[in-house]
């Protein structure tokens, strides 16, 4: 608009002020003209404003105010002979301005047109705009993030300066295509990275993308999120996102992703472990549990998911409390220790158990963070002890009847000496001969008790074994003992295992029997029940070692009561020959010694479980015969 109508302007051979005046209105500016000296020549009516003075006043003069400071501008800025722009600041009000610099044709005196618009709202715009743009950049310096425009008809790219410098570029260097960029990717990366930009190029890959780039040698890791663009007619035309460097925040969640697979690896290692495993804190008012592995969840009941309520103290059982005393005081004083002692499952049972105490110190000298616990099942372990002790209690007493058969020589000598002599004083003097036969006969009864009590243990007759059918072998015991039982005591039977068949010796099973029932009967104070069963049991690897039995098939006997039962010295005892704790004349403390020794002869083994007030279960472990 202004052009043209400077360019009017220039062409008005007789310059009319009326004309330029009207020329003057139609322009959407503020507008004056000028001569050189910067007297007013036209204006038009929106200059008034800017003119600050009545029209008339000043039409022939030279003005003053915001005019003149525009026209003074414009000489500044170039040589009054080009038309010159600019913005200018009047107040709160922004002006743009053009100065033309018109010539009459006729070469009368140069005149300026200065034309002001008032771009207030478009100024406060722009700097809107360019507030948040220095703002967003900013941020995205700070966030160390880089910004890119890739316009999809030409495939250009636009970088960000970051861009360069997370790439470890300087902007000058380099050119950027398809392939220059693919060199920069890490060759492992590179085609996921081409099938992002792919996607990209085809308005898909809205979700970001996770690559590396080698940058001067070094691996690091990048992240792109970018999103589509998209015109006025809402088809898209480019794509634009952000990039970031995130090595180090991949560094720690692969340092964390390792340190969690380890973790992993180490946790089911301890689950992987024979031995109960525990870490205990002691932070609290009492020794709480934080971890158990597999086995100590399987010795004890403890689970790792409950372990809020599990102190230590529940491992602890009621009646025993010396050894957890010690245990206590380990862990008060930050000590390792190894103890032997009753340690309780949460479901309320017992069991023998090794358990170590080792602290972990995070400085030597401190007290302890926390406890490390191991704890073992010894209950087979300590059976096994016994059992070792036991079979050589046994071969002493093997070797005990040794010595027996000297004393039973001793008691010979005199029954051969007086029978010698008896014959031959037969007939002169029958009265001494009686009182010989005295002798003999009492000697003959303390060889026979000896013989009898010794010889079943000592094994020095080797009895015959055979397979027997076992049920009837136990029925005939059970009959002839019957008649010799208390009359409140009764008897009953579970025996029937068809004709299952034991390798034993007949007249070793009725001692058996009978040992055990009358243990039982006496147990129980001439009333109650005394419960004899048979059973083919098969026993597994894990049952067998228990019982140091070889796996297999086994004839089980049992024979249980309602009676005293034992205590833990007792039972540890019973096994002695010669023990016992009846009344004299009523006990012997051979009978589970002999039954011991007969059932081990067989290769069985022999069981007490005993609760005392509650009863016993005498169980018997007896080899079967191949075929059944
Ligand atoms: P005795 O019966 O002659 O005392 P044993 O060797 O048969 O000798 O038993 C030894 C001890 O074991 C008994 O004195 C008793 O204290 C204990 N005992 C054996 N069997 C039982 C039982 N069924 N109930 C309770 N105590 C028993
Ligand atoms: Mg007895």
């Amino acid at each position: 608009m202004t052009t043209a109508f400077a360019a009017a302007v220039h062409n008005i051979s007789d310059f009319d002020r009326l004309t330029a005046r009207a020329l003057l209105e139609a322009m959407a500016s503020a507008a004056v003209v000028l001569d050189g000296a910067g007297t007013l020549v036209a204006h038009n009516a929106r200059a008034e404003d800017l003119l600050q003075t009545h029209v008339l006043a000043v039409v022939g003069k030279v003005i003053e105010g915001p005019f003149r400071m525009m026209a003074d501008r414009a000489r500044r800025m170039g040589d009054g002979t080009t038309s010159v722009t600019f913005d200018q600041a009047l107040g709160n009000t922004w002006y743009h301005v053009s100065v033309y610099p018109i010539w009459a044709q006729t070469g009368g005196p140069m005149l300026q047109i200065i034309a002001a618009t008032d771009i207030t709202q478009q100024k406060h715009a722009e700097f809107e705009i360019r507030e948040s743009e220095a703002r967003l950049e900013e941020a995205t310096r700070i966030a160390q993030l880089g910004t890119y425009k890739l316009h999809w008809d030409t495939e250009a790219i636009q970088w960000s300066p970051h861009m360069f410098v997370i790439h470890g570029l300087s902007p000058g260097s380099f050119i950027h295509t398809r392939e220059t960029y693919n060199a920069l990717v890490h060759p492992e990366d590179r085609e996921l990275f081409d099938q992002y930009r792919r996607d990209q190029f085809e308005g898909k890959a809205l979700r970001g993308a996770e690559y590396r780039i080698v940058r001067k040698g070094a691996v690091r890791w990048l992240r792109l999120d970018g999103r589509v663009l998209f015109d006025a007619e809402g088809e898209p035309y480019a794509s634009f996102g952000t990039c970031q460097d995130i090595t180090e925040a991949k560094q720690r969640e692969q340092e964390l992703k390792s340190l969690l697979r380890r973790n992993a690896i180490l946790y089911e290692a301890l689950d992987a472990s024979p031995i109960g495993v525990a870490v205990v804190t002691t932070d609290g008012p009492r020794p709480e549990v934080f971890y158990v592995n597999a086995e100590f969840e399987r010795l004890t009941g403890f689970k790792t998911s409950t372990l809020a309520k599990n102190t230590i103290e529940a491992l602890q059982p009621k009646e025993e409390a010396g050894e957890w005393q010690k245990v206590a005081q380990a862990l008060n004083t930050s000590s390792a220790g190894a103890f032997e002692l009753l340690c309780a499952r949460l479901n309320g049972t017992s069991f023998l158990a090794q358990l170590e105490i080792a602290p972990v110190r995070d400085h030597p000298g401190r007290d302890a963070m926390v406890f490390v616990l191991n704890l073992r099942d010894i209950t087979i372990d300590r059976q096994r002890a016994e059992a070792l002790l036991q079979s050589q209690k046994m071969e002493a007493l093997g070797q005990l009847s040794g010595g027996v058969a000297h004393e039973i020589n001793n008691l010979l000598q005199p029954m051969l000496a007086l029978s010698e002599l008896g014959i031959d004083i037969a007939d002169s003097d029958p009265e001494k001969v009686r009182k010989y036969f005295e002798v003999i006969a009492s000697s003959g009864r303390k060889a026979r008790d000896i013989v009898r009590q010794v010889l079943t243990f000592a094994r020095r007759d080797a009895p015959q074994l055979a397979p027997y059918a076992i049920s009837f072998l136990v029925a005939d015991a059970l009959r002839l003992l019957q008649s010799g039982l208390p009359p409140g005591i009764s008897l009953e039977q579970d025996i029937a295992v068809g004709d299952a068949e034991a390798v034993v010796n007949p007249t070793q099973v009725s001692q058996v029997v009978l040992n055990l029932v009358k243990n039982a009967a006496d147990a129980m104070d001439g009333e109650g029940a005394v419960r004899v069963a048979l059973t083919v049991v098969d026993l597994d690897v894990a049952a067998a070692a228990a019982l140091t039995l070889t796996p297999g098939r086994w004839i089980r006997l049992r024979v249980a009561d309602e009676g005293c039962g034992m205590d833990a010295y007792t039972l540890s005892r019973v096994f002695e020959p010669f023990f016992t704790t009846k009344l004299a004349g009523r006990g012997t403390g051979l009978g589970l010694s002999v039954v011991y020794s007969i059932v081990t002869g067989w290769g069985g083994t022999l069981k007490l479980e005993s609760e005392v007030d509650h009863g016993t279960t005498a169980v018997v472990y007896i080899p079967t015969a191949p075929s059944s």
